[in-house]
């Protein structure tokens, strides 16, 4: 029989953006290296199915997981900290359990009865709590809660909270509540008043924080801790300082010192031994400690937001640390790049980076700095779209195909080395039907990819509607442009490579959502690498 697994909830107050994620995975990481079968799910209370159709200036990046579910970043954040492999059980929307609710309710399975918010979405949001349960053994199943506790959308998932936590009894859950602390430095203090306020509204909905998380940027003395507990109706052990840290990879170092796995696990009733956290410590130190600081150019249209390109800022930081250096990432608009500035801006760079996109603002820039990093011996990787404007430059200058193009951004191109795929040709909508999730790919022996990967059949991630022009591949490979990795069923390239470089790489998949702390991916440690040789030479 099965064991029945304990449920933790991690809910927010009084702000968004405090790291209810990163919270999550350095609990979940402190739990897993005690030798618990820990996971962890997001309940999101948007009304959108998924965000793969968001905007990187709504949601920041959209996240795939293996079985091409477009998701929330935080199971990046999972993944990376765990070393799990998450699916569609893992993200929940408020579009998916009306969804489901409402397509049982056309079915008849209501039949005489009126379909409310209680007990029907509910009893929804209770069902999808448990049934990542049956995936996997789970001694610990952690639920973060998007949004902010007293949000309209938030309320349904409150109270689905409040009846599980009747269903599966006291010692099988709790809920630790993120708040912050702000300092007023008029004042000269921390403020606790936005966390009682917070707290109290989530007793208002029924449901009694065990846990206080407070996020907060000045340490909290013990009368602080105190106060906060007699306001907030928990012991003061319970009260958890979250300080702001240098690396999110700090987190699941402060929460042992401040002991929130223990404290978890005794009001779970859990067995525990110590945690055993060397390896992770060994990688911290690495961070903070780099032997050498090197620029890498991320060129994109969204690189003045930090969360739409987190999965390959957090890569960088794992091959930082493999390779004992400190990657300064430069953001780089790709809308203001010009002939004209080109060469400045990049020439102070070891690397260049060019990001995955859709759509045709910022692509000519995405384009001139290709040619610059091929013309300049840089380390050049492309990812995704970066990966398929490698190809037009290549057609454009080397093939001198002058109009060519993605019909992505022009659809009457007369050449379109990059060209819609062909099951694209039908597809109406919009939600979760680009080419998504794990595709194997074959490698040619001969090449850099292999030497990186090693192996010949790698399987990695992706996101794509349009691919390289089957027509182009002939001129491409006999002109110099080496066509090193194919899907072995379809023959759709996955990896376009220059020989004569010495670190020219595009990618039609996503090495950024599969590099974690445990397994940094090979392609960006490489890159790294070639970075760190450039500066060199
Ligand atoms: N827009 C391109 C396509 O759909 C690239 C997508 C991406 O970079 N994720 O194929």
């Amino acid at each position: 029989m099965n064991k029945t697994p304990k449920y933790i909830f991690v809910t927010g107050g009084v702000s968004s953006s405090l790291g209810k994620g990163i919270i999550s995975a350095s609990l979940a990481k402190l739990l897993q290296s005690k030798g618990l079968n820990v996971t962890i799910q997001k309940f999101d209370p948007y009304i959108n199915i998924d965000p793969g159709t968001l905007n990187p200036y709504e949601h920041g990046e959209c996240y795939v997981t293996k079985d091409g579910t477009e998701t929330d970043l935080d199971l990046g954040h999972y993944e990376r900290f765990l070393s799990i492999q998450t699916t569609k059980t893992n993200n929940t929307t408020t579009g998916k359990i009306y969804q489901s609710v409402i397509n049982r309710e056309r079915r008849g399975d209501f039949l005489g009865k009126t379909v409310q918010v209680i007990p029907h979405i509910t009893n929804e949001i209770k069902r999808r709590i448990q049934l990542i349960s049956s995936e996997d053994c789970y001694d610990i199943i952690i639920t973060e809660l998007g949004g902010t506790v007293g949000d309209i959308e938030s309320y349904p998932f409150i109270e689905a909270v409040r009846q599980f936590r009747w269903d599966v009894g006291e010692k099988n859950s709790l809920v630790i509540h993120l708040t912050l602390l702000p300092f007023l430095s008029a004042a000269g203090e921390l403020k606790t008043k936005p966390t009682q306020h917070s707290v109290k509204k989530l007793m208002e909905s029924g449901v009694n924080a065990d846990i206080i998380v407070c996020r907060t940027e000045k340490s909290i003395s013990d009368d602080l801790r105190k106060k906060i507990a007699l306001f907030c109706n928990v012991d003061t052990n319970s009260v958890i300082e979250s300080i702001d840290a240098k690396t999110i990879y700090e987190v699941p170092l402060l929460m042992e010192n401040e002991r929130l796995d223990e404290v978890v696990l005794k009001k779970l009733n859990v067995n525990y031994t110590k945690s055993n956290l060397n390896e992770w410590k060994e990688f911290v130190r690495k961070i903070k400690n780099p032997k050498q600081n090197i620029k890498i150019g991320l060129i994109g249209k969204y690189v003045e937001l930090q969360d739409s390109y987190k999965s390959i800022l957090e890569s960088f930081v794992h091959a930082g640390a493999c390779n004992e250096v400190k990657i300064d990432v430069v953001p780089v608009h790709s809308e203001n790049i010009s002939i004209k500035n080109v060469k400045k801006g990049l020439s102070i760079l070891d690397g260049i980076l060019v990001a995955p996109g859709f759509g045709v603002r910022g692509v000519e820039g995405k384009i001139l700095s290709i040619k610059y990093a091929r013309e300049n011996n840089l380390p050049f990787l492309g990812i995704c779209l970066g990966m398929q404007m490698a190809v037009i430059e290549f057609a454009r200058n080397v093939l001198m195909l002058k109009n060519a193009n993605s019909s992505e951004m022009d659809s009457s191109t007369k050449n379109p080395v990059i060209s819609l795929m062909d099951d694209q040709h039908e597809v109406k909508e919009k939600g979760g039907t680009m080419r998504l999730g794990s595709w194997n790919c074959k490698i040619n022996k001969d090449s850099l990819a292999y030497k990186i990967y090693n192996k010949e059949t790698i399987s990695e991630r992706h996101r794509h509607r349009y691919e390289l022009n089957f027509n182009y591949m002939k001129k491409l490979s006999e002109n110099g442009m080496s066509l090193s990795g194919l899907n072995p069923k379809t023959g759709l390239v996955e990896i376009v490579e220059i020989p004569d470089h010495d670190w020219f790489l595009g990618v039609q998949f996503h090495p950024e959502y599969q590099s974690t702390v445990e397994n940094p991916h090979p392609i960006f440690v490489s890159f790294v690498k070639a970075c760190v040789n450039k500066t060199k030479k």
